[in-house]
């Protein structure tokens, strides 16, 4: 038997009056039965909306459609709805249609650095593997919003087949990341496959799931999918809270179960106007991610996608909310806090300032309390010349396993040995140009 909240039995009686309680449970019949238009959502939540966003309702959805899966509709307050944080990031707003000079359709340059179907190639021995073009529930954040859910589909074997070809052929690629849309909207047989293909490949060493499952759809996480995972190990799956609220009874046993089975797991969060911003709150959620056995990750600065603005905080609220933790909590509840660089520069970390000067023999740091603190540099280091000559070297490396041509890439440059450059430049300066006529 079943125990469903009250709330439940009333949404699943409302979407489908046939149902017997354990249909609520069962994953399919949650996305068959996503709710998609206003009438249902009223009439399952008994939320009443007024006219006003009636009618902005039609025009949103045109641009960026709404599916909610009745679990995730069930946390939704209805008190004081508006303002709940599950209700902001389901719920079409009617500022999702503003679009800023600063807006971009494809801010992070996804397409562009696509060499292949299905691929995303940005850094160096990574890649993203575009799996799906679905999601249990359209999170009105969603970075990928432009593409994810206005054409419904799940690439087919051939494409699929493409992407994987060029990790094949790509023996730097080390690490391979199932992204979408949802990966997990495709069917365990469909996964299996192209998880089977993956580790059938000898440099790829690692695959990472990235879902957000176990928040909108925690029922999805069967021990049939479990086992079939299992499989395929050594795979890391990244999720995706973003608020206390979302670590329900079935989150936490979804992610019980993934954590079980021997997968490590991290979370993602993305910082939203409106509904985490807020140094009480993400400290709430890392200790709620890290008891349900989840290694807070990274938090996102929300990026520039178009029908965003809304939720953007100026990048200030992220440094406070870091300054609120390191320190504050155990390391391990602590995310790295990332801004995507528009146009494809890829995460770049952002940090309050602990280093605070130096000089040629002591640095000046402060800690989270604001104690000004000196640690004392040794007096003598003798430093390694690196020639990559790493056969003539004192240190060991063991050669067998280490990359071999390696050469150094961007900042790295710059402190590297075994390389001239001095200085890197963006092409194309006045000052360059210049120097060519
Ligand atoms: C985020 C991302 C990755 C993975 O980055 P990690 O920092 O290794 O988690 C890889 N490729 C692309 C295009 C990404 O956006
Ligand atoms: S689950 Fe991820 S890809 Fe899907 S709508 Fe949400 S943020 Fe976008």
């Amino acid at each position: 038997m079943i125990a469903l909240s009250r709330k439940q039995r009333s949404i699943l009686k409302t979407l489908d009056p046939e149902a017997s309680a354990s249909a609520w449970r069962d994953w399919r019949w949650q996305v068959k039965h996503a709710v998609r238009d206003f009438r249902t959502f009223e009439e399952a939540t008994g939320i009443p909306l007024n006219d006003g966003r009636r009618r902005e309702f039609a025009e949103t959805t045109a641009l960026f459609p709404m599916a909610i899966t009745p679990y995730y509709l069930s946390l939704i307050q209805t008190e004081n709805a508006f303002n709940d944080p599950v209700f902001r990031q389901a719920f079409p707003s009617d500022r999702e249609r503003i679009v800023l000079t600063s807006d971009m359709a494809d801010p992070l340059s996804e397409d562009l650095d696509s060499p292949a179907p299905c691929i995303t190639h940005r850094y160096p021995d990574r890649v993203l593997l575009l799996v799906s073009n679905v999601c249990a529930m359209y999170c009105r954040h969603c970075t990928r919003k432009r593409r994810v859910g206005d054409r419904e589909f799940i690439p087919e074997r051939s494409e699929i087949q493409m992407g994987i070809d060029y990790i094949r052929t790509h023996r730097h690629i080390r690490d391979v990341l199932l992204s979408g849309g949802d990966p997990l909207m495709l069917t365990d047989e469909y996964l299996d496959w192209i998880l089977g293909e993956l580790r059938a490949i000898d440099h790829v060493e690692i695959i990472r799931i990235g879902t957000r499952m176990p928040v909108v759809l925690p029922y999805r996480i069967t021990d049939d999918l479990v086992t079939m995972l299992k499989k395929h190990t050594p795979l890391w799956i990244n999720t995706h809270f973003n608020h206390p609220r979302e670590i329900t009874r079935s989150a936490s046993e979804a992610l019980a179960r993934l954590a079980d089975g021997g997968f490590p797991l991290g979370n993602q969060s993305v910082l939203l106007a409106g509904v985490n911003d807020c140094p009480l709150i993400m400290k709430s959620l890392v200790h709620a991610l890290v008891r349900n056995r989840v290694r807070p990750y990274y938090i996102y600065q929300c990026d520039l996608s178009e029908g965003l603005s809304h939720f953007r905080t100026p990048v200030g609220k992220g440094i406070e909310i870091m300054e609120s933790l390191i320190g504050h909590t155990s390391g391990l509840c602590v995310p790295t806090y990332v801004i995507d660089a528009p146009g494809g520069g890829g995460k770049i970390p952002v940090m309050p300032n602990y280093l605070i000067s130096w000089s040629t023999n002591k640095v000046v740091l402060r800690n989270y309390e604001g104690v000004m603190t000196t640690y004392h540099e040794p007096d003598s280091y003798e430093p390694i010349f690196c020639d990559r000559n790493c056969t003539a070297c004192d240190l060991f490396l063991d050669l067998s396993s280490a990359p071999e041509d390696d050469d150094a890439v961007g900042i790295e440059k710059l402190l590297a040995d075994h390389d001239d450059t001095i200085s890197l430049v963006p092409a194309a300066t006045d000052r360059y140009e210049r120097r060519n006529d």
